[in-house]
Order: structure tokens, then C-alpha cells, then sequence
């Protein structure tokens, strides 16, 4: 039977980043996924599925060797943020300038961010396993992987399998979760020129619009709203839905073409304990957010570098609780608090009470003009606190 330090469950972005770095610390590693990322097309149109990537997120991509990779296929970077009310002209504005950084960050397809760190972990000798339906199972010494007739045995297995984590499920890990009754519908588009590199939302009480500017003369619509509102603008045909764009979203400027659109359902998730045994989950697996601030990967990048950081340079031969103690510690509360503070930005900006309007109204011109503080709460949200 093969034996591995550490085996990875899910090789998204954050089982690949966390495949990378522990290679990187000389353990052997294993990483599982039925699904191969498809190769990069330099010709080819934006994904649907991108994020919002962090200056922090940016900065583990590079210490684990994974940038020069992105950066030879395709990334955008974006230098300012703008949010505001639906209908009123005060505008909360984020710049770069304010944290000294020529950038806030990049929108990056997920795929491409996928594709350099499985380039990196093949570099650095991760084994890729292609299973599905395997068995986890585990003693106080180690855990074991079964696939058909093969099983692997690791010191350490890593959880990154995503929101419907079968890991989480087989290791007997619960959850707390809602659904926020809402979904979003992400459409990309061509424009006749160019969007400026500033990503804005505007807010509405059924839900954020907002815009992603992308390479070339890329962009990306996302449009939250009521669940059964999203489902019948998917179904309409592309000349009514940009129609239907076109009305709702009055900030866009210029001439545009769709392209692709894909809606997503809204699922609030955290699981109750972030270990079991030999156990530990990171990522989407552990926790999913709201994405109206585009912080779920960004947070899973920090799952990552704070397992990274606590198990750096300890052998997985000795007793390890405390450490996933620690790891379960740190991370657990500061993706709870990532949570809570998107909720109340969702909440608060839906409601509909006359009260609640003034004060979010208020709110806005209090948090532009709230200096130090606002650049604080930005290099949070920036990941460079
Ligand atoms: C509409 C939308 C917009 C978003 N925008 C942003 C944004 O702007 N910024 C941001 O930071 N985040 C954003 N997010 C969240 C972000 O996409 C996720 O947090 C991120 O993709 C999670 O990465 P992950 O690697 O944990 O999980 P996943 O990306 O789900 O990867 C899981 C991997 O596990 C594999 N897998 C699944 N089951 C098994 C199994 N049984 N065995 C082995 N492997 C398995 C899958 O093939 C996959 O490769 C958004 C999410 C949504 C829905």
C-alpha cells in the first residue's frame, strides 16, 4: 500500500494550493479528483466561473510558485471599487492609491487559477489521483484512501472537495447552513469599448448588480435576485434578456454584446468542528459565503496559508491535535466574522423599512468619508491587514 505524509481530497483552488505548499515543505503528497481542469485556449471567451482574487490571495499564489503560470495565460487586474443604493448618488469608493498598491486585485478565471497549481504541483512531484467513490476510513495512527482494489494510506488527509464535500460527509462532520432563497445570474459580455478597471455594485432590495471588467473588452454581469426571477431570466432568449440588462442595469455604459450566461444558487454553510482524527477540511468544504463581496476563495486561501503556517516544519509522526486545534481556532472565527459581515451588507441593503434606508444612506457618506478606518476595513477585505 502506498504511503503518503498528507492526501488531498479535491484539487479546486484550494486542494491544489494546499497539494503545492505542503510539497513545497518536502512532504509526499497525493491529490484526488475525478475531473482534470480543461487545458487553457489563449483565443478562447471568459469562463463563467472567475473571482475576485485578493491581494492576499495574490501573494500565496506567488509564494507557492503558481503566478508565473497565471500570468502566462490571462488575469485583470482591477484598481478600484465602487458601491452604492439604487437611485441615490452617494458612492462608496475604494481606490488602490488609498493602500499604496497600483491594484485592489485581479479577477482571474477559476479554471486558470485551478490550471497553474496543478502545473505547479505536477513541478513539484504531487501524485494526481483520478478517483471518484472512493472510502475514507481512519485509526488514531493514520487514514486510509480505498478505490476499487487500490488504497492509500496518509498521515494527514486533507478535505477540499467543495460545498457537497463527501470527505466532510464520510468523516461524520456537521454543518450549519441556509439557503438564502436568492440566486445570481453571472452573464459575460462583450462591450464596444473596454470598461475602466473599476468593479462596481449597485443595491437594490431585491439584491446587488454589479460589474466584473475583464481582459480585452471583456465583462462580467452578476445580477442577485429572487430565486424564481433569476430562473426565468436564464430561460429567456439573448435579445429579451439584454433588454431586461439594459433596465436594470443603468450604470452600464456603452454598446455591449452577451456572450454566456449560468446562474448559481446562494447556499450560507459552516461546519461545526474543522477536524476529525486525521482529518481536517479547508476551503469551500469547511465554509461557503455569500459572494457579494467575492471573498469565498480568499478566505479559503487563507485556510491554506494558516495550515501551511502551523503544521511548517512540524513532523506529521508526532502527535498533532493541538496543531489543527490552533488551525481550527484561527480560522474558524475569522471566516464566521467574513460571513456575519456579508450577511448584514445583504440584509441591510434589502431592507425595505424607511428607517433602515436612512441609515444605510447615512452609512455610506459616514464610511467614505471615515478615513483611517476605511482603509483599515479595506486592507482587511484586501487580505493585507
Ligand atoms: C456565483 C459565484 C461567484 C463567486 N465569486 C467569487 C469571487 O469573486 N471571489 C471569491 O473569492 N470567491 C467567489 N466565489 C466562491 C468561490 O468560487 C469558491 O469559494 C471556490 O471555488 C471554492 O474553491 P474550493 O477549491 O474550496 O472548492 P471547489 O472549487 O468546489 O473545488 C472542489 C474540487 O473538489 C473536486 N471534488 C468534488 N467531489 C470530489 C470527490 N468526491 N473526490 C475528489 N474530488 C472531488 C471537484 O472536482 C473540484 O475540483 C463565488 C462563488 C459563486 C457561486
Amino acid at each position: 500500500m502506498q504511503q503518503y505524509d498528507i492526501v488531498v481530497v479535491g484539487g479546486g483552488m484550494v486542494g491544489a494550493a494546499i497539494a503545492c505548499g505542503f510539497a513545497m515543505q518536502q512532504r509526499k503528497v497525493a491529490m484526488i479528483d475525478p475531473s482534470t481542469p480543461a487545458a487553457f485556449d489563449p483565443h478562447s471567451r471568459p469562463d463563467l466561473r472567475l473571482s475576485a482574487f485578493s491581494l492576499g490571495s495574490e501573494r500565496l499564489l506567488r509564494e507557492l510558485g503558481a503566478w508565473p503560470f497565471i500570468e502566462k495565460m490571462r488575469l485583470t487586474p482591477y484598481i478600484g471599487l465602487q458601491t452604492w443604493e439604487a437611485g441615490q448618488t452617494d458612492k462608496l469608493k475604494f481606490d488602490c492609491h488609498e493602500v499604496g498598491q497600483d491594484h485592489l486585485g485581479y479577477m482571474i478565471e477559476n479554471r486558470i487559477v485551478q490550471l497553474a497549481l496543478w502545473q505547479r504541483c505536477r513541478e513539484l512531484g504531487v501524485t494526481l489521483l483520478p478517483w471518484n467513490d472512493w472510502q475514507l476510513t481512519q485509526t488514531p495512527t493514520h487514514a486510509t484512501l480505498t478505490y476499487q482494489q487500490q488504497s492509500i494510506r496518509a498521515l494527514l488527509v486533507v478535505g477540499a472537495d467543495g460545498a457537497k464535500s463527501t470527505v466532510r460527509q464520510q468523516t461524520g462532520l456537521g454543518i450549519t447552513g441556509w439557503d438564502y432563497r436568492q440566486r445570481c445570474l453571472s452573464i459575460n459580455v462583450k462591450f464596444a469599448k473596454a470598461p475602466e478597471r473599476i468593479t462596481w455594485q449597485e443595491f437594490y432590495p431585491s439584491g446587488p448588480r454589479a460589474l466584473l471588467p475583464l481582459y480585452d473588452d471583456y465583462g462580467t454581469l452578476i445580477w442577485y435576485d429572487q430565486s424564481a426571477r433569476i430562473k426565468s431570466l436564464q430561460g429567456l432568449k439573448a435579445d429579451a434578456l439584454k433588454t431586461q440588462i439594459q433596465a436594470a442595469f443603468p450604470a452600464l455604459e456603452g454598446e455591449f454584446e452577451l456572450l454566456d450566461w449560468a446562474n448559481f444558487a446562494l447556499v450560507r454553510r459552516h461546519v461545526h468542528q474543522y477536524f476529525k482524527g486525521r482529518v481536517v477540511l479547508a476551503g469551500d468544504s469547511a465554509h461557503t459565503i455569500h459572494p457579494l463581496a467575492g471573498q469565498g476563495v480568499n478566505i479559503g486561501f487563507k485556510d491554506v496559508a494558516t495550515l501551511l503556517r502551523i503544521f511548517k516544519e512540524h513532523s506529521l509522526n508526532e502527535p498533532f491535535e493541538t496543531l489543527l486545534v490552533k488551525y481550527q481556532r484561527q480560522r474558524k472565527c475569522d471566516n464566521l466574522l467574513m460571513q456575519s459581515a456579508m450577511d448584514l451588507f445583504y440584509k441591510g441593503f434589502s431592507h425595505p423599512h424607511s428607517l433602515v434606508k436612512t441609515i444605510r444612506r447615512a452609512g455610506i457618506i459616514v464610511a467614505e468619508h471615515a478615513g483611517v478606518a476605511k482603509t483599515k476595513a479595506l486592507r482587511y477585505a484586501l487580505g493585507i491587514n
